[in-house]
């Protein structure tokens, strides 16, 4: 069996045009299907439309309703864990990844004996100036620095085999980045790459200032070296300024001691004093980290599924 999760969050419009299009590759699949829709605390009719879907598909289509929005991540973490397929596949629901890959996607797992096939985007057309240029800053940070290694314009899409499913599941951080975790968790995987596709219907809900804090996390969850750089900046202006002030002893020993230089002096006091800052917020954005995880809050809350039913009021 191959199971589908897809994470929707406001894909009201998205939803039949997804499984229809998923419809027309079936027979080359030759798996029998499972949908897995979790619906992430749309504001719109999402549910409305996957109790309709069940419906029309009882066997073949489950769908989970969180009671509020819990992002992606956790949208893709409860569609892991209810997956019961031997390959599973996570998929955006307004078709930005192409359901005619998944035969091509299926075959290369079982006859070439990989673990996972991931997907690509292999340009960024269609997309902001900015948002590129940012997007190839943080793949160059986060591969130099981190241990764990993310591809450029990897997609959340991919085909997993049950074995790297559970391996994934076993990984139960509250603070899930999955780009992370999925290369985190090894095994063999093939990348394959794909046109860029604007979404079918809908609006992406990722503005730049979220974009922004997701790459911050996935920093700060698979690399200590924002720590280690802090530190290192920090012993490097110790050692600079205790040379400095040497300096300065014998030179008033020798010379006596004119007063000057307070600008410098200013300067430097606000420098060192934003450093400090700096270092604080980089101690505390992990702090902060462990402060949620220990809280082991669970990822998501459902409020329905297709087996308990909400009755129409
Ligand atoms: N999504 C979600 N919860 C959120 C935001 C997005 O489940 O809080 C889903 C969304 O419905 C879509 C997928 O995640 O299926 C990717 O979102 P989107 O298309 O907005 O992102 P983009 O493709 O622009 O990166
Ligand atoms: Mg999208």
């Amino acid at each position: 069996m191959l199971s589908i999760i897809v994470p929707c969050y406001n894909e009201e419009e998205s939803i039949p045009y997804f499984l229809e299009e998923v419809n027309k590759v079936k027979s080359k699949l030759h798996h029998e299907l499972e949908f897995i829709f979790i619906n992430d605390g749309s504001q719109d009719n999402t549910l409305e439309v996957l109790r309709q879907m069940h419906q029309r598909y009882p066997s073949e289509l489950r769908y989970i309703s969180f009671s509020r929005n819990f992002g992606k991540e956790a949208a893709l973490y409860a569609g892991l864990q209810a997956a019961k397929g031997d390959l599973v596949t996570v998929m955006d629901a307004d078709l930005q990844d192409p359901p005619d890959l998944l035969p091509e996607m299926v075959r290369l797992i079982e006859t070439e004996n990989y673990d996972c096939i991931g997907t690509r985007r292999a340009d960024r057309e269609g997309e902001p100036v900015v948002r590129s240029f940012f997007a190839r800053a943080f793949y160059k940070i986060v591969n130099k620095i981190g241990e764990t290694e993310m591809v450029d314009g990897a997609r959340d899409f991919r085909l997993m085999t049950r074995q790297m499913v559970d391996a994934i599941l076993e990984l139960t951080e509250y603070n899930r980045f999955s780009k992370g975790i999925f290369s985190w968790v090894g095994f063999d995987t093939k990348y394959i790459s794909y046109e860029n596709r604007e979404r079918v219907a809908g609006e992406t809900s990722w503005s730049f200032w979220k974009l922004f804090k997701y790459s911050i996390d996935g920093i700060i969850n698979f690399s200590d070296a924002p720590l280690n750089i802090a530190s290192f900046i920090g012993a490097i202006s110790c050692f600079g300024s205790g040379i400095a002030l040497l300096f300065i002893i014998v030179r008033a020993l020798l010379f006596g001691d004119p007063t000057s230089g307070w600008p410098s002096l200013v300067s430097i006091l606000l420098f060192v004093g934003g450093l400090q800052l700096l270092c604080l917020g980089i101690i505390g954005k992990y702090i902060g980290k462990i402060f949620l995880e220990t809280k082991k809050r669970p990822q998501f809350i459902v409020k329905e599924t297709e087996k308990n039913v909400k009755r129409e009021i």
